[in-house]
């Protein structure tokens, strides 16, 4: 940052809010005036302009996870100067000022994270689509012209002719977000309607291999909900439960509960993780695994849960498929002695783990992150699900439960290998629709999905603000951001079941619009419809309808509906718990990948998601960039993990610039040396790097899906993120990163000449 307190490009903190501040004036004079309005004074809105006593609450729910956390978004009415034909107009506007957690909401009850505090972020973010952009230069070259809506919708209705012409349009194609959200649902209703069956799913990442994992075990391929706070022992397999797993804010209210709120009992938490993560950090105790040894480890505990009598026999006898032969499995491959010598976790603390597992029941173990981010992940993740079968621990209080989700509500999960099925339509994709996701932001650069989508005719990206995908489309589409529209949220892996409302807190800014209502639109177009009439979009009527069969009642649905847009959720019956019968004979078949011997690559290589930044999804937001790292303090950019022996090795110090190489690619990174790290591992965080994310996030550190190879957890068909080998080279450059008092840090562009000449 200089002087003024604004970085290199001139936009800091300030100069954001400032931006931030006048669009949302922008945006109340168009909806007041009906005109296009290019001009405007981009002044700060100072708080002698706020007026006071104005602020309202409103609540809505916060999609920037699959969390669903319920908060209240206080708005204040402000006054922004717009010009038009050379006068300046005053105008009062809303702006959004602060985010809170919705204390009544059961999904996170008052809390919320960091990230969800750093939403209107997204609102007033500088780089945000303002109108529509279509390509102006070669696919990837980033160029786009802006464009008017009306040229927008003919080049819709362009793509959409044969829909037109036929009825159908089989060559139309969708990747949507995760499934927590109905505004995916209703689209891709858009699409069958459209006539095409090329709806593709994009989950959260570890999503398809716990679901797939829990369809071979208990023959529903939902995500589990673990009830924590009523657990006595929760053991995490690589779950980042504090910073990316389901509800991070939940999981931190649950651990708080489970060692305070029962008093004179404290439940104990374990985190078996090759790398000291926050969760670790937070745990009784951190047990470092070698990396891809969780399912051996796993299935060493049940095999001295087993040796030892601790099963609970009743229920296994009665519950379970498979045991007998399980048992023997696990008896024979996984002795502890045989598993430490692999994963290098000592014998004896396999066999204090079962006992204590087994003895402190109620409680859970849980799988997720990098434990399963390997080509054999749905294998750990069954194998971490036997132990919560073979304690008893599946359906009860303080164990795990599956599918607490409303009762009545169709679920259809992800196909399992989305991918293969996208490869194989691949050819007779002419239109690909990008809604709600960012496919080549949230894969190995190295995967053969860049070059799919280069041979797909044409690409719309529906999005609020930049990203990799976006950057590389024909068509680039502002879509509403969360705060400014409607949908109904349906939290999956929540320990409550909830309908959770989504709902405009302030207007849209600029000419974006719901990507729903958009699409609606052009549906209706094509099919020959008459446009949809009325004051309510097309999502806000979806969301109301969706809300009145949730909630079953058509008498009093519109006071149903009205409380909900006043609490924001509605709490409803569930059809929790599954079954608790299993089949365990599936893991008996199964062998845990391992890596390619380490030859030249001698590193296994941590890719991480951090609590600012989730899977990179919120790197692109300046609070977040400017938000320490809970474990390094390291702000504005990137940074590798290395051992301080390791470290040692490699001649390396804080601050050196190194070079990390796999098979497929290669990217360079400052190293920070941290003795909570194995040797053999070196780890990066996801956030950093990205290339097309806005001036905050872009280009600034090591994005690990640089480096990661396209390898992909067989059975789920997603990334195996975690099974890359490396090897790491000195380079002569040195960049420190920047820290929370340190002002020696390197990251803000701004700042580096300054810093390199004081470490030289
Ligand atoms: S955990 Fe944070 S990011 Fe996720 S829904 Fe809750 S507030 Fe939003």
């Amino acid at each position: 940052m200089n002087d003024r307190g604004d970085n290199d490009r001139g936009v800091g903190r300030r100069g954001f809010l400032r931006s931030g501040a006048a669009g949302a004036g922008l945006a109340l004079t168009l909806a007041g005036c009906g005109a296009p309005e290019r001009k405007l004074i981009p002044a700060l809105i100072p708080d002698d302009r706020i007026i006071p006593g104005t602020d309202r609450w409103t609540v809505t729910t916060c999609a920037l996870c699959p969390g669903a956390c319920g908060i209240r978004v206080r708005t204040m009415a402000g006054e922004a100067r717009v010009q038009r034909d050379g006068r300046e107009f005053r105008q009062e506007a809303l702006q959004v000022k602060k985010i809170e957690g919705n204390a009544s909401d059961p999904v996170n009850r008052g809390g919320v994270c960091a990230r969800g505090q750093a939403a209107p972020n997204i609102i007033y973010h500088p780089d945000r689509y303002r109108r529509p952009m279509k390509l102006a230069g070669p696919r990837g070259s980033g160029r786009h012209e802006e464009i008017s809506w009306e040229e927008a919708d003919a080049i819709l209705d362009r793509e959409l002719a044969p829909l037109k012409a036929t009825g159908r349009h089989p060559g139309l194609a969708l990747i949507s977000g995760p499934s927590f959200s109905q505004r995916c649902r209703a689209v891709e209703a858009l699409l069958r309607q459209a006539g095409s069956d090329l709806v593709f799913e994009l989950d959260h990442p570890g999503y398809p291999s716990l679901r797939e994992a829990n369809r071979r075990t208990f023959g529903l391929a939902s995500l589990e909900t673990h009830d924590i706070a009523n657990a006595r022992y929760v053991i995490g397999f690589g779950a980042p439960l504090l910073e990316a797993h389901a509800s991070p804010v939940a999981h931190a209210r649950a651990l708080a509960d489970m060692r305070q709120a029962r008093p004179g009992e404290r439940g104990r938490f374990v985190q078996i993780e090759s790398r000291f993560s926050l969760t670790a950090a937070n745990a009784d105790e951190w047990i470092p695994v070698r990396p891809g040894f969780e399912a051996d480890l796993a299935l060493s505990i049940a095999g001295e849960i087993l040796r030892g009598g601790l099963v609970d026999a009743a229920g296994v006898s009665a519950r379970v498929r498979g045991f007998e032969e399980f048992r023997a499995m696990v008896l024979e491959r996984f002795a502890p002695e045989h598993v430490s010598a692999g994963s290098g976790v000592p014998a004896e603390t396999i066999r204090r783990l079962a006992r204590e597992f087994a003895s402190g029941q109620p409680g859970s173990a849980i799988a997720g992150g990098a434990a399963i981010a390997h080509e054999s992940g749905v294998m750990t993740a069954g194998a971490v699900q036997a132990l919560n079968v073979l304690v008893g621990a599946v359906g009860v209080q303080g164990g795990v439960s599956l599918a607490i989700f409303p009762t009545g509500v169709e679920r259809e999960p992800p196909e399992r290998d989305w991918q293969a099925r996208f490869r194989s339509a691949l050819p007779s994709i002419r239109t690909l629709v990008l809604f709600d996701s960012d496919p080549l932001g949230s894969m190995p650069r190295a995967s053969s999905f860049g070059k799919a989508l280069e041979r797909i005719p044409f690409v719309i990206s529906f999005a609020t603000c930049p990203n990799e995908s976006s950057a590389n489309a024909d068509l680039v589409l502002p879509d509403a951001s969360f705060l400014e529209r409607w949908d109904i949220a349906l939290p999956e892996a929540a320990d409550a079941a909830v309908v959770a409302l989504s709902q405009p807190v302030v207007r849209r800014m600029y000419e974006s619009r719901d990507a729903v209502d958009v699409l609606a639109d052009a549906v209706g177009r094509a099919a020959g419809r008459p446009p949809e009439t009325g004051s309510a979009g097309f999502m806000e009527t979806r969301a109301r309808s969706e809300f009145a069969k949730l909630v079953g009642s058509k008498d009093g649905a519109d006071d149903a509906w009205d409380e909900l847009k006043r609490t924001g959720f509605r709490a409803v019956e569930s059809a929790a718990g599954g079954s608790s019968a299993a089949d365990l004979s599936w893991l008996c078949g199964m062998t845990p990948s391992r890596e390619a011997a380490a030859g030249e690559f001698p590193f296994h290589l941590v890719p991480f998601p951090t609590a600012q930044f989730g899977f990179g999804e919120s790197a692109a937001l300046p609070w977040m960039q400017e938000l320490p790292d809970p474990m390094t303090s390291v702000v504005w950019g990137g940074w590798l993990e290395l051992h301080p022996g390791t470290a040692k090795a490699l001649g390396v110090e804080d601050g050196d610039v190194v070079r990390v190489e796999s098979r497929t690619g290669a990217v360079e990174s400052p190293v920070l040396v941290t003795p909570a790290a194995r040797p053999d591992t070196v780890a990066l965080p996801f956030g950093p790097g990205r290339r097309s994310a806005g001036r905050f996030a872009s280009s600034r550190g090591a994005n690990p899906w640089d480096v990661v190879e396209p390898l992909t957890v067989q059975g789920a068909g997603e990334s195996a993120w975690a099974a890359t080998r490396v090897r790491v080279v000195k380079t002569s450059k040195r960049a420190r990163p920047a820290k929370l008092g340190d002002d020696r840090g390197a990251a803000p562009a701004g700042l580096r000449g300054r810093v390199e000449r004081r470490d030289a």
